[in-house]
């Protein structure tokens, strides 16, 4: 005997199964904290996820990744092609993964990341799908929250599309994650390499070493601007401060763009947006592009010695005076 289900219950059955797809970007064998955040947001779209994993250490990180909740199965391409995920490679994988209905994926989930900003786009088009970047906050499967006009306004977008995509701004959603309660692991599936005519060539890449804590997840962030003056007061006025407080160092574009430091520590809107719980901005004026990376942080102390800059707005803590007078004292006093 046969029941035909009424288009409610197809529509609701069909709702039931399908999935988020999560691309994940490995550091080692572990997962970057960007895609920390990532599966933080995926879990409350709350639809089982599936994992991504690509590169060389896809096999290694997949039995990690497999035990985290609400993923239901890792996906697993470990050829070495993918280690630096050039977007000519991997977008014709995470393609055939979201047009095969085995799968049944209706959202496409991934970190704003260098990486993700270099997928998402590609993804879209070759799905002719609009995306919604730098999502802030989740409100249902399809609805999200994100910022405009360098963070002055914020939008409460609802995506129509059948698969809804999303890149996940990661200072927006806990870097933490809960492993499965149950010995119930999420399954892990090997995929085949999928040919591409692939033209471009991974030649080098040239990384700051730093002995400080990362800028994107540090707890403390001391940033410095135009009136730190030159590289040599940038260092030895911020680093003792940084160094007591275990804190990352940050810099407005134009301590950047004079070479006080280099520019993989610009915070805003072309650099990195942060919301740490300590944010100190240290003869920096406070302007909207300096803002948008920032005024998230839970604490925000300003140092400027003109009372009427605009970062005083902001500010939790201010102090009006010289930063070559305050920050020395600061430090000792710590
Ligand atoms: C498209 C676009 C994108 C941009 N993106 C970014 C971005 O991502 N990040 C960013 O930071 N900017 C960005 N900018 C630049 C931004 O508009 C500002 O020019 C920049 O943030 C100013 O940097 P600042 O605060 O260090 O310098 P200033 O605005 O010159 O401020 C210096 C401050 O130091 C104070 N000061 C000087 N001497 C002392 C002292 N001895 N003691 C105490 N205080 C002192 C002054 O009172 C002043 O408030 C962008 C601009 C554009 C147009």
């Amino acid at each position: 005997m046969f029941a035909l289900l009424s288009s409610r219950q197809i529509v609701r059955s069909s709702y039931r199964f399908k999935h988020t797809l999560a691309f994940l970007e490995t550091n080692g064998t572990n997962l970057t904290p960007a895609s920390l955040s990532t599966l933080n947001a995926a879990n409350l779209i709350k639809k089982p996820i599936i994992a991504l994993l690509v590169g060389p250490n896809a096999t290694d990180a997949a039995s990690n990744v497999s035990k985290i909740e609400g993923i239901r199965k890792t996906l697993v391409q470990n050829d070495e092609r993918y280690e630096h995920y050039l977007p000519e490679q991997v977008t014709p994988l995470i393609t055939n993964i979201l047009k095969d209905s085995k799968f049944e994926i209706s959202s496409f989930i991934l970190p704003a990341s260098a990486v993700g900003k270099n997928i998402l786009p590609r993804v879209a088009a070759i799905m002719d799908i609009q995306p919604l970047s730098e999502i802030t906050k989740v409100i249902d499967s399809n609805t999200f929250v994100r910022s405009t006009y360098a963070g002055n306004a914020i939008l409460t977008v609802k995506s129509n599309e059948p698969i809804v995509m999303t890149s996940v701004r990661s200072s927006s959603f806990p870097s933490n994650v809960n492993l499965n309660e149950s010995s119930n692991n999420g399954e892990i599936i090997n995929l085949e390499y999928i040919e591409n005519d692939c033209k471009t060539k991974w030649i080098s890449e040239n990384l700051t070493k730093s002995d400080k804590p990362d800028l994107s997840t540090s707890k403390i962030v001391i940033s410095g601007g135009r009136a730190l003056k030159d590289k040599e007061t940038f260092e030895k006025l911020l680093n003792p401060l940084a160094d007591k407080l275990h804190a990352a160092i940050g810099a407005s574009r134009v301590a950047v763009d004079e070479g006080f430091c280099d520019n993989s520590l610009q915070v805003g809107q072309t650099g990195k947006i942060i919301a740490p719980e300590i944010y100190f901005a240290i003869g920096i004026s406070g302007a909207i592009q300096h803002l948008a990376g920032m005024k998230d942080s839970k604490i925000i102390v300003a140092i400027n010695k003109d009372e009427e800059a605009p970062i005083f707005k902001n500010a939790d803590i201010g102090l009006v005076g010289d930063i070559f007078e305050i920050v020395p004292e600061l430090t000792e006093k710590i």
